[in-house]
């Protein structure tokens, strides 16, 4: 083998080896992930951060922390892709649909802090259904991001009526937020309630009720 080979294997090996890595973390490789964030820039940012803190960014202990900041940063904001595939209501049901107790987590955007809880959301149709597994995906579609409770209440409403054009929309949000329960008022275990109710929902404090028992009471 010459020396021009042995160097052309050589070559051909880091090259096997980088790929290697890269599919080992995609994440690393990339300077902008799916959902726009500019990868390279955060990690940056993560240690300047870190070094502004007064943490020393050589540190060993250190040395992955922007990687994994910024890692975990994506996958709270990136909400996992699904289709809003709605059905005609052939059969023509007309009761309340409600799934109560879904699990969320989001960002809250003052503090870059979590905050998590439950949504209970729900709808009467009108022409069109849906799955209901996708009345979950439509609350990570917008809890996957940078949020104020209220706005994340609204949007999941907002969204159910365009895509549903339902008789009635209802969406109640219970979290705990940690901006508020670690720091500040360190309200330990308190939750914030929010709801948005739309249509028919508006005027039937019975069906409301059915959300939460408390809201039955608040406009009836
Ligand atoms: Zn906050």
């Amino acid at each position: 083998m010459t020396s021009k080979d042995a160097e052309a294997t050589n070559r051909a090996e880091r090259e096997r080896a980088a790929e290697k890595s890269a599919s080992v973390s995609p994440l690393h490789a990339v300077e902008v992930s799916d959902s726009g964030i500019q990868v390279k820039r955060a990690e940056a940012a993560v240690s300047e951060l870190l070094a502004a803190l007064g943490r020393d960014v050589s540190d060993p202990n250190l040395q992955e922390t922007p990687r994994r900041v910024v890692a975990s940063f994506v996958e709270q904001l990136t909400p996992r892709e699904f289709s809003m595939t709605t059905f005609a209501n052939d059969d023509g049901y007309d009761e309340l649909v409600l799934v109560r107790d879904i699990p969320f987590h989001s960002l809250c955007e003052h503090h870059l802090l979590p905050f998590r809880g439950v949504a209970h959301v729900g709808y009467l149709p009108g022409d069109r259904i849906v799955g209901i597994s996708k009345l979950a995906r439509t609350v990570e579609l917008f809890s996957r991001d940078l949020q104020v409770q209220e706005r994340l209440t609204k949007q999941i409403a907002d969204y159910l009526e365009d895509k549903l054009q339902p008789r009635g929309v209802g969406v109640v949000l219970e979290a705990e937020h940690m901006c508020m329960t670690l720091r500040g008022a360190q309200a330990a275990g308190s939750i914030t309630t929010t709801s948005t109710f739309k249509g028919a929902l508006t005027k039937d404090s019975a069906l409301r009720r059915r959300f939460l028992p408390a809201l039955g009471d608040l406009t009836a």
